[in-house]
């Protein structure tokens, strides 16, 4: 594996990739109106999932590549039944990358703790509501009260700082972001808002009805004075000091603010395709080389290793949301990896 720790993972506009967003299933246990439809059914086939064994090897080849962050995502992660051990032959990586993980909590009263003893780094904790009964509305699951304990158990099990994320989507729950802000504060969570991406399974995203970053902006502003925090670096968010404190707030602008410049993250599906970017049209396909009869192991690195680099070349210079040629990836959001 020495020879391939030289190669690194830049691409044609000089971008260093050091994030790679892992997808462990495309499965959920939440139907968010704004992610997939309440009976969405294009589920990825098992046999095409990949297995743990294959998930390590390619995470391996990245890491001696130069990815120094893995974040596990889906679908739903802590569905895979396995979580904790990928957690932790991850974490035994010898250059062990930082290890974070998104998740709608659901799970995390009974898993909060084990995956902290297993080398989990930090967590994201996806909540849009305070009220139970817009979270029944907002993900057709009457969930909310597992949510509120899994945070709080992801609080005890040291997993801090705790990032939630929060998608407001207009009349539904848009006039909740001051609420949540003071919710937030209270319980030492780090909030961040993301605009509503055309990503969802169920083809339901339109512009015009979108809660944009300047709209989230001017609501937080009649209640706070936010004050924007420097050295964003590769970070998705705009970061704001809340009223002279520590505390901060995020907005992630992701179709009306792109920060595609900074981009340093590639994706990983369930199904074992690398893609450079939540947007791109094209993937690599990993999973063939892994399960190539022919190739013996070092063969199936290099390959792979190979593959991330015809990856990161492909990388566009941006996401082109606001193109009028732009076209959505075939797969949602949920079958990529948030
Ligand atoms: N199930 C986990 C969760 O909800 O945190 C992880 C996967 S989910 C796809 C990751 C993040 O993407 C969540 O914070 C979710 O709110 C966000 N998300 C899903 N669909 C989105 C969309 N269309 N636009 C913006 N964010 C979206
Ligand atoms: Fe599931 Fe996360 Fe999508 Fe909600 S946003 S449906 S929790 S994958």
């Amino acid at each position: 594996m020495g020879e391939l720790r030289m190669t690194q993972l830049i691409d044609t506009y000089g971008r260093k990739h050091r994030n790679l967003r892992v997808s462990l299933t495309d499965r959920c246990s939440l139907r968010c109106t704004y992610c997939m439809p309440h009976d969405f059914a294009a589920w990825i086939p098992n046999e095409d999932l990949l297995t743990t064994d294959e998930l390590l090897m390619i995470i391996e080849v990245g890491v001696n590549q130069g990815i120094d962050e893995v974040r596990l995502t889906g679908g739903e992660p802590l569905l895979r039944p396995d979580i904790v051990e990928i957690v932790e032959r991850i974490a035994g990586l010898s250059n062990a990358p930082q290890l974070t993980l998104t998740t709608n909590g659901l799970r995390l009263k009974e898993l909060a703790q084990p995956l902290a003893k297993a080398g989990l780094s930090r967590i994201n904790i996806s909540l849009d509501t305070l009220s139970r009964e817009r979270f029944k509305t907002l993900t057709y699951r009457d969930r909310f009260n597992d949510v509120i304990e899994g945070l709080a158990a992801a609080k005890s099990a040291g997993l801090s700082p705790i990032k939630v994320n929060t998608v407001l989507l207009q009349g539904i729950n848009d006039d909740e972001a001051p609420a949540l802000l003071d919710w937030a504060l209270e319980n030492d969570y780090v909030l961040r808002f993301i605009e509503q991406m055309p990503l969802d399974a169920g083809g339901i995203w339109d512009r015009a009805t979108m809660v944009s970053a300047d709209q989230i902006f001017k609501e937080l502003s009649l209640k706070y004075t936010l004050t924007p925090v420097d050295g964003r670096g590769s970070s998705p968010a705009e970061e704001f000091y809340v009223n002279g404190t520590a505390s901060t707030v995020g907005i992630i602008g992701s179709v009306t603010r792109p920060f595609c410049g900074a981009c340093d993250r590639l994706r990983l599906t369930s199904d074992g395709q690398l893609r450079s970017c939540l947007f791109s049209i094209t993937e690599t396909d990993v999973r063939k080389v892994l399960r190539d009869v022919d190739l013996d192991d070092s063969a199936k690195r290099a390959e792979i290793a190979a593959r991330f680099q015809k990856t990161v070349i492909s990388k566009l210079p941006g996401h082109g949301i606001n193109d009028p040629s732009f076209i959505a990836p075939p797969r949602p959001m949920s079958a990529i990896g948030g």
